[in-house]
C-alpha cells in the first residue's frame, strides 16, 4: 500500500483558511472531511477513510445515522427552542424516555459533556448542604490523577495534566485529588466528612484508555455509600455501549448515584449531554439555580430519543463487546516491536507506542491517515483506536490490515 506524503493543493488551502481565521486550540490531522456515512469519512478530494476516532466517541451510531438525521429533519421543521421558560412536548417526552432507558427518577438536560459535569458537581454540593448538612461553602469532592471532564475553569481545577491548567489560574478550591485505580486512597479520603461526591471515570479515555482493576468501581461505590458520599460517575465518552454494555458500570453491575451522559447522546448530531439521578438528590436543586437556554431543547430532545433507540434496537452493546474482543486479538496478532500495550473495552480501545523518536505515535497516525485510516495520538505515546460500533467484522479486517501496514514507518 503507497503513502502518499503530498497534500494537495486543495487541502492546503482549506487548511490555511482555518489556520488563518479561526484560533489554534487544537492540533489536527492535515486532512480536510466533508462526508461521513456509518463507520466512513471522505476529505474533500474524495479519499475514503475509516474514522477510529469517532468524534471522541460521540459518533458510536455512526455518521449521519438515517434514523436520527430523520429525527432531525422532522423536528427542525416544528419546533428547534422554547428555552425552558415554556413547556415543550418533546421535553415530556424525552425526559420520560431517559429516565426509564436509564432507571432514574429524573434527569437534568445540558448540551456539551463539560456542561453536565459543571452540573453533576453543583448538584453534589447543593445536596452536601440540603441533604447531607455539609457546612456552608466547605464541601469537597474527590477527584482522580489523570482525570479528562473538559475544559471549563472549575474543571481544569482539578486536573492533573499541565497542558489543560497552566495559564489558566486562580482555580476552583474544594477538590481533593487521589490516584485512580487506589481503593485505599479512597478510603482515606472518604474520612474526610465534608467530602460529598467522588467524580470518576469508569475507564479514562483521554488518559490512553486506562481500565482500572475488576472490582475497582464495585469497591469504589460500595466506600462512598458506606461514607454518605454520591458516586459520581462521568460516562460522557465510556457510556452508550461504547464498551461493549450500555454502560461501562453496568460491567460491575454499579448504579452510580448521579450519571453524566453526552457525546453520543445525539449520535454526533448535536451537543446533547444529560445528568440523571434519583428525586433524593436531583430535587436540592430548585427552578432559577441552575440551567441552559438550549438545555432540553425540542430538537435535542427529538434527536436524543431516536440516538437511543438505535443503541437498543441495533444492540450496539453487544456488537461492541464482540467485535472489540476481535479487534484487540487482531492486533495482538501483530507483533510490532513498537506496540508496547494493546488494551480497552468493547470498542474502547488504545494502543501504547515505545519508540526512540518521541513523536512516533503522530508520525503512525500520519501513516494511518495515508492509508486511510483516521486516528489521533493522546498524551503523546498513546493511539486511541475507538471506530463506530456500527462498524462490521470485515471493516475490521481492513482496519487491522491499514494499522498493520502503517506501523512500517516505525521500523
Ligand atoms: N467527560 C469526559 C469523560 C470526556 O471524555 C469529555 C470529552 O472528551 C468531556 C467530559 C467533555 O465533553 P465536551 O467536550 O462535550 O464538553
Amino acid at each position: 500500500m503507497a503513502i502518499n506524503n503530498s497534500i494537495s493543493e486543495k487541502t492546503a488551502l482549506y487548511i490555511q483558511t482555518e489556520e488563518l481565521y479561526g484560533a489554534h486550540n487544537y492540533h489536527p490531522l492535515p486532512v480536510v472531511l466533508s462526508k461521513g456515512k456509518g463507520s466512513l469519512v471522505w476529505d474533500v478530494e474524495g479519499k475514503r477513510f475509516f474514522d477510529f476516532l469517532s468524534g471522541y466517541s460521540a459518533v458510536n451510531q455512526g455518521h449521519c445515522h438515517p434514523r436520527i438525521i430523520s429525527a432531525l429533519i422532522e423536528q427542525a421543521q416544528q419546533l428547534t427552542l422554547t428555552s425552558r421558560a415554556f413547556h415543550s412536548d418533546k421535553m415530556a417526552s424525552y425526559t420520560q424516555y431517559i429516565t426509564k432507558y436509564f432507571g432514574y427518577e429524573k434527569v437534568l438536560p445540558m448540551n456539551t459533556g463539560v456542561e453536565a459535569v459543571e452540573t453533576a458537581l453543583k448538584l453534589a454540593r447543593k445536596w452536601g448542604y440540603k441533604v447531607k448538612g455539609v457546612p456552608s461553602n466547605t464541601a469537597k469532592i474527590i477527584t482522580v490523577e489523570g482525570n479528562f471532564h473538559g475544559r471549563t475553569i472549575n474543571v481544569v481545577s482539578f486536573s492533573t495534566d499541565p497542558a489543560a491548567k497552566n495559564g489558566f489560574g486562580p482555580f476552583v478550591q474544594g477538590y481533593i485529588t487521589i490516584p485512580y485505580n487506589d481503593l485505599s486512597a479512597l478510603k482515606d479520603a472518604l474520612q474526610d466528612s465534608a467530602v460529598v461526591g467522588f467524580l470518576v471515570e469508569p475507564i479514562q479515555g483521554e488518559a490512553g484508555v486506562l481500565v482500572p482493576d475488576d472490582g475497582y468501581l464495585r469497591e469504589a461505590y460500595a466506600l462512598c455509600n458506606a461514607h454518605s458520599v454520591l458516586f459520581i460517575a462521568d460516562e460522557v465518552q465510556t457510556g452508550l455501549c461504547r464498551t461493549g454494555r450500555m454502560l461501562a458500570c453496568d460491567h460491575e453491575g454499579v448504579r452510580p448515584d448521579i450519571l453524566i451522559l453526552g457525546k453520543a447522546l445525539s449520535g454526533g448530531v448535536l451537543p446533547i449531554s444529560a445528568v440523571l439521578a434519583d428525586d433524593r438528590v436531583m430535587l436540592s436543586i430548585g427552578p432559577g439555580e441552575h440551567g441552559s437556554t438550549y438545555g432540553g431543547n425540542p430538537l435535542a430532545c427529538a434527536v436524543a430519543i431516536a440516538a437511543l433507540a438505535v443503541l437498543e434496537e441495533e444492540k450496539l452493546d453487544k456488537r461492541a463487546q464482540e467485535l472489540g474482543e476481535y479487534f484487540r486479538e487482531k492486533l495482538r496478532a501483530i507483533h510490532h516491536p513498537a506496540v508496547e500495550t494493546i488494551r480497552g473495552k468493547g470498542l474502547l480501545n488504545a494502543i501504547v507506542i515505545k519508540h526512540k523518536d518521541p513523536q512516533a505515535a503522530y508520525t503512525l497516525c500520519l501513516a494511518l491517515m495515508r492509508n486511510g485510516l483516521l486516528a489521533k495520538p493522546t498524551h503523546g505515546d498513546k493511539i486511541r483506536f475507538a471506530p463506530p460500533l456500527v462498524i462490521s467484522k470485515g471493516e475490521i479486517d481492513q482496519a487491522v490490515e491499514i494499522i498493520k501496514v502503517s506501523l512500517d514507518v516505525l521500523t
